[in-house]
């Protein structure tokens, strides 16, 4: 019989074995993130449309093809959030954030909602975690975030990576910039895709962000003879350069690696001055991307508060969890500490002991009142390390019966020292077999 329904194309349900990864990555994340001294924020998963709209720029795709946008029963005009920057900014409005303090460390993990064409490590439904300095311009936050975006992947165990860098200078430089791209690229105008031609006119800079082969072997001067093409650093003057090398120094003082990338240009419109990036390869063209940020200056602003500056990353989970799958790692499944077996005439008083156990272990049991002998082969499949057998006779003694599986020895314990024997081992747990 075909299903009824499925999930939704580009969603797809996380199941408990898959889960295991997941939470180990946000259990190391929220550790980092703690020990950064950020404060967690949620926002609500949809917004109003104007929110994104305004901020992520009109000739942005994100905006232009690939948000959930909606009408609620009052006609309301929401969109599913595609990012979590953009909500951030909005809550610290809202909740005048500023009067507390001038600098605000905050994180967020969620999931977030684009319509694009789903693939391996592209979904319509994907997880991002992010961070954000909002309050200062100083270039340490820029260091900051860099390093922290650093060390969420090395507590995620990826190594030697190197973080792409680049400047996007001030929106005036940015402009001055588009000009010479445009002239820079007039003569090979006519070759460039529609949605090329389109950005050249509203965000030239967007050009450089192409995905086609086609395109990337005529920017990089392969075909097409074009000469190298203007670098955005070149443009840097004043606070705007000088905040470049502050940075650049910062990450050589704190050893992290790090590759100047001239074609690095953030897809949001609202950035400004740092920008950074990874990728891993293995992930193909299209989505090697595993997370970037930069600063973002004209953000709140745009949103009709005080010039405030701000810096953050985003980081894709989905990808994340892919490349560690990819690589092999399995965090190991947290089995059951103890399986409770009994008798139909002890039945109830296995279930008030399971209840009472479960306060400090895990605890399995049958649900079924099958036979001894199938509880029995249960408990020996479930990977728990003890077996209690709640038997007529031992539980009127108040005792039960307790079995080491891992050893096969067996005693019997009072219950008021159960707890202390089933203490007495570490529960087995897999260890987490590491891939790096
Ligand atoms: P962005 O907000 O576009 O800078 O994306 C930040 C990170 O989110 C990317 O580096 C990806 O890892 C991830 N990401 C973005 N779009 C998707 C998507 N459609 N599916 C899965 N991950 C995504």
């Amino acid at each position: 019989m075909a299903l009824k329904h499925q999930a939704p194309r580009g969603t797809r349900d996380l199941l408990p074995d898959e889960l295991a990864r997941w939470q180990w990555v946000e259990r190391q994340a929220t550790a980092v993130m703690t020990r950064y001294g950020y404060g967690e924020i949620r926002t609500p998963m949809f917004e109003d449309y104007e929110l994104f709209a305004r901020t992520s720029g009109e000739s942005s795709d994100v905006v232009q093809k690939e948000m959930y946008r909606f009408k609620d029963l009052k006609g309301r005009d929401l969109a599913l959030r595609p990012e979590g920057t953009a909500p951030v900014a909005r809550a610290y409005l809202e909740h005048a954030m500023s009067g507390r303090g001038k600098i605000h460390r905050l994180w967020y993990m969620g999931p977030m909602f684009r319509y694009g064409r789903p693939q391996k490590g592209r979904y319509r439904e994907f997880y991002q975690i992010g961070a954000e300095i909002i309050g200062t311009q100083a270039p340490a936050a820029d260091i900051e975030m860099i390093a922290l975006f650093v060390d969420l992947f090395e507590a995620w165990g990826f190594k030697d990576l190197a973080v792409a860098v680049n400047s996007l200078g001030t929106p005036e430089s940015r402009r001055a910039h588009g000009e010479k791209l445009r002239e820079w690229l007039a003569p090979v105008r006519d070759r460039l895709s529609a949605d090329s031609q389109r950005r050249l006119e509203t965000n030239p800079l967007r050009v450089l962000d192409t995905k086609d082969p086609e395109e990337i072997a005529i920017l990089t001067g392969e075909k097409g003879g074009l000469p190298p093409w203007p670098r955005m650093l070149d443009a840097l003057q004043g606070d705007a350069l000088a905040h470049w090398k502050e940075v650049l120094t910062g990450l050589e003082a704190l050893g992290i690696r790090h590759e100047i990338d001239h074609g690095l240009v953030r897809g949001l419109d609202y950035y400004t001055l740092t920008a950074f990036e990874v990728h891993d390869r293995s992930l193909g063209p299209g989505q090697s991307a595993l997370g970037g940020g930069g600063r973002y200056d004209g953000l709140i602003e745009s949103l009709g508060g005080p010039g405030t500056p701000g810096v953050g990353f985003s980081i894709g989970l989905d990808r994340v969890v892919l490349v560690l799958e990819q690589r092999g790692f399995d965090p190991g499944a947290h089995r059951c500490d103890v399986y409770v077996v009994s008798m139909e005439s002890t039945r109830e008083a296995a279930l008030k002991l399971v209840r009472e156990l479960r306060r400090e272990f895990a605890v399995d049991v049958d649900l079924e009142s099958r036979a001894f002998s199938a509880q029995m082969k249960a408990a020996g499949k479930s990977g728990a390390h003890w077996m209690v057998l709640v038997g007529e006779d031992e539980w009127k003694r108040g005792q039960v019966a307790l079995k080491d599986l891992a050893d096969g020895t067996q005693s019997t314990v009072g219950l008021e020292e159960l707890h202390a024997a089933l203490r007495g081992k570490e529960p087995v747990k897999e260890k987490a077999t590491p891939w790096w």
